[in-house]
């Protein structure tokens, strides 16, 4: 599609946050309205995962002023799983820019599981976005670095520089992963044959598994959140990490695809670009105006928490998140 903006005067629509008080006191009301859901269940194909307590649960809301708040068990580490998938993919925009990984990865929902190899099949071997494991794997393949360390160092420092602190990799998270990502070595070996891996398949998934293994806690997510949402410069270190149309190209794909195939109906209901993962985390970005990270390990049956969707989904209501919404609202979600 080409959309031709020459000429006209460009503008933005966001709005403001309520003040500070204000927005601490919702924050507390999003966790105690969610804490008690006892629905769904931990993620135990990556043996280590099973092994959390499925009571954690900690909401956090970092605003492009800086300020965080945060209830609950907002500074426990877990592994940051499919939410990389966003960040990585900041990072290669970062680095070659809009076109390049358009044409290589895609933008659009692929209607099926994150881990689908039908998808692959079902599409001549593209990918379609860099959410689902397929496009995630070419995405970490695209990153400039002569070898396999030298990408990961990237990624783990663009990473770090989102969550505005050094992320290190949970060894044991890793380890059980890499004892059990068949399935993920086999889609890039698919990858491979269709042209869309030019690296060691194997190789690629090593740093892949990797960056799915990187330690973050909600408060980190809702930092990283808020980087994305301030245009690309961390508001709480002041760096600069990307630029702000990676954060547009970011944010499109997040709203298309970054909670697997629930995401036209996280949309509809919610209204903001996500991204889950199946450790139990969840990150929501309001552009202008901040970033939310969950962390609740109970997933529904398309891997995504259940108490972190509930705690954004009252957020997003009561802040006036959703980027579709030009009056407050009530949605039948807030009701049950
Ligand atoms: N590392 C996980 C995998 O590749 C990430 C999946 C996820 O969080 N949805 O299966």
């Amino acid at each position: 599609m080409d959309v031709d903006v020459a000429g006209v005067e460009q503008a933005v629509s966001t709005g403001s946050l309520p003040g500070w008080d204000r927005v601490d006191q919702l924050v507390v009301a999003a966790y105690d309205r969610s804490a008690a859901s006892e629905g769904g269940v931990v993620a135990d194909y990556i043996p280590a995962l099973s092994e959390v307590d499925p009571r954690l649960f900690a909401v956090c809301v970092a605003q492009t002023d800086g300020a965080v708040h945060s209830v609950g068990d907002a500074d426990v580490e877990f592994s940051i799983q499919s939410i990389s998938k966003a960040f990585v993919y900041a990072l290669v925009c970062e680095a070659l820019g809009h076109e390049a990984v358009r044409e290589r990865v895609g933008v659009d929902n692929t209607g099926l599981a994150f881990d689908s190899v039908m998808a692959i099949e079902l599409n001549g071997g593209h990918p379609r976005n860099p959410m689902v494991n397929a496009g995630a794997i070419a995405t970490t393949a695209m990153l400039p670095g002569r070898t396999a360390t030298e990408r990961w160092e990237r990624i783990r420092s663009g990473l770090s520089a989102f969550a505005g602190r050094d992320l290190e990799v949970d060894d044991e998270v890793y380890r059980s992963e890499t004892r059990t990502n068949q399935r993920n070595r086999a889609i890039a070996r698919l990858l491979e044959s269709y042209g869309r891996v030019e690296l060691d398949p194997l190789e690629v998934v090593d740093v892949y598994t990797r960056q799915c293994a990187l330690r973050v806690s909600a408060r980190d997510l809702a930092v990283m959140g808020a980087t994305l949402a301030d245009g690309g410069v961390n508001p709480v270190t002041g760096q600069r990490v990307v630029a702000e149309g990676v954060c547009r190209d970011t944010l499109a794909v997040m709203a298309s695809a970054g909670m697997y195939e629930r995401s036209g109906e996280w949309l509809f209901e919610i209204g903001m670009p996500a991204k889950s993962g199946v450790s139990g985390g969840i990150v929501a970005i309001s552009p202008g105006k901040g970033g939310i990270g969950t962390f609740s390990p109970r997933l529904d049956d398309a891997g995504n928490s259940v108490r972190g969707q509930r705690a954004i989904a009252y957020l997003s209501r009561a802040l006036g998140l959703n980027l579709f919404a030009s009056v407050p609202h009530v949605s039948p979600i807030d009701l049950h």
